[in-house]
């Protein structure tokens, strides 16, 4: 069977680690040379989720150990800090996704095989014809698999219905020597807006070797998220450090109820994992979800038809995520208290407290 997956990121690299140990023939597309630096955090809802990543890790003879560059153990949410319960890693991604899936065996391009392309060709009678192609008509594959993130490849609705839901992000690599003892994950200006999915808000996230995410996320436009961050972290770091790196980003806030999960499209087999598909948390999560759809899919892929081991899949993602729809929905309608126990079961800070902060959020 050969299998064209769109993006080499978290969830196409594990996907194509699992799959291409299996006798398929695979093609993986991705022109992106820093794959998967964006996001550093993993954060387990329970020890399932912990043993099911280092289990697909191990699948691929990797040991999640050699990864982990930092545990966070407390959170300071809006000035207090509170011990979290849950196992919080923050792990090398940039690594990671690399051992999985070796630059030098990526296609370095972009892949878009239902976007249609305006041609014009010479014909034998020495006509100029006008026409539409796609990338699929040039390459064939009997199944694509859409891990393009947050470029949501597939999903088939126009741009912008494709991005509404999308919140904006804006990141800072900071390197500080002078902030010691910062062990701890900041969370910040949370900013909840009517009819968004996502919740805003800024981090700072501590990852080892005086360095630290910085980063934010609001329906805004990266100018202003910019503007705003560079203005946090010289208040929050004092204006000693330096920026290493610097970029914006979004993430998928579409429900997974809403998106197109997989199926035939024109004669293919078409599938999706990871945030292409919408398994993100109203704070942006998505890293344990991607690694586990991938790992699902190829699971399934090994023991049944393509098109039977699609429909399980589906099934399987909707029947096991519906909970991060219940989440998203919550903060669409402005449920106060849905979004705070959410909130509380991954920080453990207290439903009274996110309460209150929730009240002064809206915006
Ligand atoms: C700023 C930020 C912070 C985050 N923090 C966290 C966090 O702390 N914890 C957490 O769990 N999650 C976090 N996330 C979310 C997490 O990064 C993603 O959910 C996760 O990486 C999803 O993996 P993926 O493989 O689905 O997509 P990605 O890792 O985004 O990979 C998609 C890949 O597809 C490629 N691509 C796109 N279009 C095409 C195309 N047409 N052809 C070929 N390739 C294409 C891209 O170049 C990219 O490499 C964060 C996200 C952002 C933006």
């Amino acid at each position: 069977m050969r299998v064209g997956i769109i993006g080499a990121g978290l969830s196409g690299s594990i996907f194509y680690n699992l799959m291409s140990s299996n006798g398929f023939n695979i093609d993986i597309y991705d022109p992106s040379l820093a794959r998967g630096c964006k996001s550093v955090n993993f954060i387990f809802s329970d020890k399932k989720d912990f043993l099911i990543v280092k289990k697909v890790l191990k699948i691929a003879n990797l040991d999640i150990k050699d990864y982990i560059v930092n545990e966070i153990k407390k959170v300071n949410v809006d000035g207090d800090d509170y011990s979290i319960s849950k196992k919080v890693f923050v792990l090398n991604k940039l690594k990671l996704i690399e051992d999985l899936t070796p630059r030098t065996t990526i296609i370095n391009r972009e892949f878009n095989p239902v976007l249609k392309r305006f041609m014009t060709k010479v014909i034998d009678s020495g006509a100029v014809v006008k026409e539409f192609t796609t990338d699929a008509e040039t390459k064939f594959y009997d199944l694509i698999v859409d891990a393009s993130g947050c470029a949501k490849v597939l999903q088939m609705s126009n741009e912008s219905q494709k991005h509404k839901n999308d919140i904006r992000t804006c990141q800072f690599l900071i390197s500080c020597n002078d902030k010691d003892g910062v062990d701890k994950f900041f969370i910040d200006e949370i900013k909840i807006q009517k009819g968004k999915p996502m919740i805003g808000y800024t981090w700072v996230n501590p990852i080892g070797d005086n360095l630290y995410h910085v980063g934010c996320a609001y329906y805004k436009n990266d100018y202003e998220l910019w503007n705003y961050l560079a203005k946090y972290s010289k208040n929050f770091f004092g204006g000693k450090c330096n920026r290493v790196c610097s970029c914006t980003s979004k993430i998928n806030g579409n429900l997974i109820s809403e998106s197109f999960i997989g199926g035939v499209y024109e004669k293919r087999c078409l599938v999706g994992i990871g945030e292409s598909i919408g398994l993100t948390s109203p704070v942006g999560q998505g890293n344990v979800y991607a690694v586990y759809s991938a790992y699902i899919l190829s699971k399934l892929l090994k023991k049944y038809d393509v098109d039977e081991a699609i429909i399980k899949y589906k099934n399987h993602i909707i029947k096991n995520f519906s909970e991060l729809d219940t989440y998203k929905k919550s903060v669409k309608n402005f449920n106060i208290l849905g979004i705070s126990k959410f909130l509380k079961t991954l920080y453990n800070v207290p439903t009274t407290k996110f309460m209150k902060i929730l009240i002064k959020s809206k915006f």
